[in-house]
């Protein structure tokens, strides 16, 4: 399928690796120009240099994207683009009793309020233009909360709050807002998650991933790239009419009827 969005150019957070990386390959391959930004310059410039050889234009911008000047870097270096791939890494987990003010107010700002602003910033231009695509990568936690990861939890439901009502505000000039919200995906991170319950329980890596496999009814991990496939269709011509929705890619984990 055409994806209809060849010569556009779309940022894409956090994307030298994981998830990010998925989307920014599946929107390399749809033709799409890259602004690119992770925190470390060797990865991600290994990362641009392989999406370049998809034929698109990739600038990579090092930066820290949760801070106000790795906004401004990132979005100094786009212009106005057309789509915009929000992202960045999650808090750490913990006990309730762990958190406070700051470690809340620290977790709000990389998970809530930098998409807000980064959003903020581009759609404007988007809506004179008529057209935009913004997808933010969210977590299965906001549809069935993980106790352990109570700072996720909390600022990526405020973040699916704010766009459940402001997607709504913008529909009309031809820009959509949507989340992602990945179960367990093969990434860095799911081997991280993994080895910390290998430690606790005393077990190897791959009996912990069997153990997490056996939960979900696919009874694997998702890959990036096929959640780069599912961002790069909400970014296309294709998904004009989809609009402040949840999209819950888990292999079945969360188990619901809708
Ligand atoms: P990952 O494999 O650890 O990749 C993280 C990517 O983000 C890397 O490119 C990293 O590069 C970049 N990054 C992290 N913090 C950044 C920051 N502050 N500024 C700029 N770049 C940053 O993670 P992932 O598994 O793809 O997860 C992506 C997001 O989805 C996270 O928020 C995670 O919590 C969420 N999620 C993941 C899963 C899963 O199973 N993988 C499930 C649910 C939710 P640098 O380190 O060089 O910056």
């Amino acid at each position: 399928m055409d994806l209809g969005i060849r010569g556009k150019k779309a940022i894409v957070c956090a994307g030298s690796k994981g998830l990010g990386f998925g989307c920014a390959e599946a929107l390399a391959e749809a033709g799409v120009d890259l602004i690119l930004n992770a925190r470390t310059e060797g990865p991600l410039e290994d990362a641009a240099a392989r999406l370049r050889e998809l034929g698109v234009s990739v600038t990579p911008v090092a930066c820290d994207i949760t801070t106000q000047n790795g906004q401004a870097q990132v979005l100094a270096a786009a212009g106005s683009p057309d789509i915009l791939v929000n992202n960045a890494g999650g808090p750490p987990p913990g006990m309730w009793t762990d958190w406070d003010r700051e470690d809340f107010i620290k977790a709000l700002d990389a998970n809530m309020l930098t998409p807000i602003a980064l959003m903020k910033a581009v759609m404007p231009s988007m809506m004179e233009r008529g057209w935009g695509r913004v997808v933010n990568i969210t977590s299965q936690s906001v549809k069935a909360p993980i106790a352990v990861l109570g700072l996720s939890n909390s600022a990526r439901a405020g973040l699916t709050g704010y766009v459940a009502g402001t997607s709504r505000q913008v529909a009309e000039n031809g820009v959509t807002i949507n989340n992602l919200q990945p179960g367990i995906h093969a990434t860095d991170r799911a081997v991280s998650l993994d080895g910390g319950v290998a430690k606790a329980q005393g077990i190897s890596l791959e009996e912990a991933k069997a153990q997490r496999c056996a939960m979900i009814p696919a009874r694997r991990y998702g890959t990036p790239q096929e959640f780069g496939a599912t961002c790069a269709f909400l970014c296309s011509q294709h998904a004009g009419f989809i609009v402040g929705q949840n999209i819950l890619l888990d292999g079945g984990a969360v188990n619901s009827t809708m």
